[in-house]
């Protein structure tokens, strides 16, 4: 780049100029990598933080590009928002969880917990419903094998569609997360309101509450929060056993983090080592 003084645009950046051409390239792939069967999900455990139970798994979308490797969500998953491809991905992504339900619940030895679909703000339509409810008939799944997860902020974007969707959604019986929660602004009068199966407290607090004095004060607020609105608590991120002995004494229902076990193709879920976090 030119030597720019201060305050002056620099009007070529190289680094910028790269980023630009992979997003760009990322995008051109994008279009075909469903009909490719480039997607894949992999699935991490939600444990109890008072049995040591697997209480249930997040399903995370992977794409895995012939010639790029396995690309991360933070990288495509704003590309399929902004294109509307997350639409029929988002469509893809609850019917594969659908087919997989009963191997996932087989290969744990588990009978009977739910798989967590994150959902985008984009996908917040009526439709929604419609998809929802036609994957649970084609797979003879009960609604409570699926729950849905939403971050806070897509929530709160449009308050009164939210409401209404939640609504429909607690007809049909299946629960919907609030995800990455104490990120964003909720209305707390508004989140009484709405008919919610768990807040996910984001992670960022998880990894400071050792060490910072204010996170794990948030944390221990968001658990009484939640427990006062008979809401469940989970805890995303839990890396370390400090961390899940610190959440269990705090009264948090839930840990999901790489202590417990890293996101796994359906295959290796029998793998899972349980003994790192036996309670
Ligand atoms: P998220 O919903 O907050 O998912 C949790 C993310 O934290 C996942 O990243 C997971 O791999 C990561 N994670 C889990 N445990 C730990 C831990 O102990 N430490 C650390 N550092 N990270 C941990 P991932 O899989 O890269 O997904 C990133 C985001 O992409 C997700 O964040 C979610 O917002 C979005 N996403 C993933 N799959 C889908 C999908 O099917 N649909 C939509 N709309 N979004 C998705
Ligand atoms: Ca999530
Ligand atoms: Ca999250
Ligand atoms: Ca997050």
């Amino acid at each position: 780049a030119k030597q720019a003084g201060r305050n002056r645009f620099c009007l070529y950046d190289p680094a910028l100029h790269e980023g630009i051409q992979r997003r760009q390239m990322l995008e051109n792939y994008l279009y075909n990598a469903l009909e490719r069967r480039q997607f894949e999900i992999h699935y991490q455990p939600q444990v109890s933080l008072r049995d040591g139970r697997i209480v249930g798994l997040e399903a995370l979308l992977r794409w895995r590009h012939p010639e790029h490797g396995l690309i991360n969500p933070a990288e495509f998953i704003p590309l399929l928002e902004e294109t509307g491809l997350i639409e029929p991905v988002g469509v893809w992504v609850l019917q594969q969880v659908g087919r997989d339900y009963r191997q996932c619940l087989g290969a744990l030895g588990e009978t009977d917990f739910p798989v967590a679909v994150n959902v985008s703000a984009r996908q917040l339509a009526p439709s929604l419903i419609g998809q929802v409810a036609a994957v649970l008939k084609d797979n003879a799944l009960e609604p409570h094998c699926l729950k849905l997860e939403l971050t806070e902020s897509a929530a709160m974007d449009d308050p009164a569609r939210t409401l209404s969707l939640f609504d429909s959604l607690q007809e049909l019986g299946v629960g919907v997360c609030i995800d990455d929660f104490g990120t964003g602004y909720s209305s707390l009068a508004y989140l009484a309101r709405l008919p919610i199966a768990a807040l996910k407290i984001d992670r960022s607090f998880i990894g400071n509450m050792m060490t910072h004095t204010e996170d794990r004060e948030v944390v221990s607020a968001i658990v009484a929060l939640a427990h006062n609105l008979g809401i469940q608590v989970i805890a995303e991120g839990v890396e370390t056993p400090s961390q899940w002995r610190a959440l269990r004494e705090m009264g948090c229902d839930v840990a999901q983090g790489y202590l417990c076990s890293r996101p796994v193709p359906l295959a290796q879920l029998a793998d899972i080592d349980r003994t790192v976090w036996e309670v």
